[in-house]
């Protein structure tokens, strides 16, 4: 499944290709948005902006008509220039958006709807998203608040849940849970203020780092994003994720691995430096004494409320 980042990834890469042009072609193998494109044409449009919204991609074109895509599994937004050999099958395509230099391609995109802005601001799934990791008006206080509504649930699978924070995907639930020393399963309600803040703060800087881009202002195509992700070693990159059984790089502990949630998610994580604390609270009344021992030990450095 994309990750969030990946999302925002191919979101900016559209952005930069598409915003501000004119679309001279358009070309779909779905009913529903080709019945649009009869009625409401959508060569000759501009394209306004692309964002992405967690896992939602939406682009804006002049005229109020927005296209909102969701990747589910396999979905993916391809650019490409014209003439460059695309990278899946053609059989694959379900829409196409082209302009005089760029060619946008939906590959499996299960999800695709033409909304006006009316009519995206009904569509429930979006407005429900937790606040978006990636953007500049990322509202931290707001996503703290969002976790500690899921007291009773653990912490991995709420960092899963888009509708909390939106952004992380499977990969970076662990990653964010070793960089914070906490253990993946332990409930919401057990973890102190400082570590939700530092869960919080760690998931904003992975998932920054991760879209960090050294080529401002270029398009990325398809080869070139495939490229940027898979030229760095990404086992070497990850600190516990697919590495069951593996020393950790911090302690040299063995990396556990267990499936977490009602989907199932795989979750790895290091049994020293996370440990599952013998006393942590497991329900409500206990919730005390570990608010309790949250002001005797709190950490979390200043400068962070700048980064946020
Ligand atoms: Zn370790």
């Amino acid at each position: 499944m994309p990750e969030g980042d990946t999302i925002f990834r191919s979101a900016r890469a559209l952005h930069r290709a598409l915003a501000g042009k004119l679309i001279t072609r358009f070309e779909t193998g779905y009913a529903h948005l080709a019945r649009v494109d009869d009625n409401q044409t959508i060569a000759g449009r501009t394209v306004e902006c692309v964002e992405a919204r967690g896992k939602w991609l939406l682009i804006f074109l002049s005229g109020d008509l927005i296209l909102l895509s969701h990747m589910l599994m396999n979905g993916s937004w391809h650019i490409y220039r014209v003439g460059e050999r695309w990278r899946r099958r053609r059989q694959d395509m379900h829409i196409v958006i082209e302009t005089a230099d760029w060619i946008a391609v939906a590959f499996t995109v299960p999800v695709a709807e033409f909304h006006s802005a009316a009519s995206l601001l009904r569509k429930t799934a979006l407005p429900a998203l937790g606040p978006d990791l990636l953007k500049e008006d990322f509202d931290a206080e707001r996503a703290l608040e969002k976790i500690r509504e899921h007291a009773d649930e653990e912490i991995a699978v709420v960092l899963l849940n888009q509708r909390v924070m939106a952004g992380i995907g499977n990969v970076f639930k662990s990653e964010i849970c070793f960089a914070c020393r906490v253990h993946p399963f332990r409930q919401v309600a057990t973890l102190t203020q400082a570590e939700l803040e530092e869960i919080v703060y760690t998931s904003r800087k992975f998932l920054k780092a991760n879209v960090a881009d050294n080529a401002e202002g270029q398009i990325v195509t398809y080869t070139g994003l495939r490229r940027t992700t898979g030229s760095a070693n990404e086992s070497a990159r990850l600190w516990v994720y697919g590495r069951q059984g593996q020393p950790c790089r911090r302690c040299g502990a063995a990396i556990q691995m267990r499936k977490q949630g009602t989907q199932a998610r795989t979750t790895y994580w290091c049994p020293d430096c996370q440990p599952m604390p013998v006393d942590a609270p497991t329900n409500a009344e206990n919730t005390a004494t570990s608010v309790a021992a949250v002001d005797g030990c709190s950490h979390t450095p200043r400068h962070r409320k700048s980064f946020w």
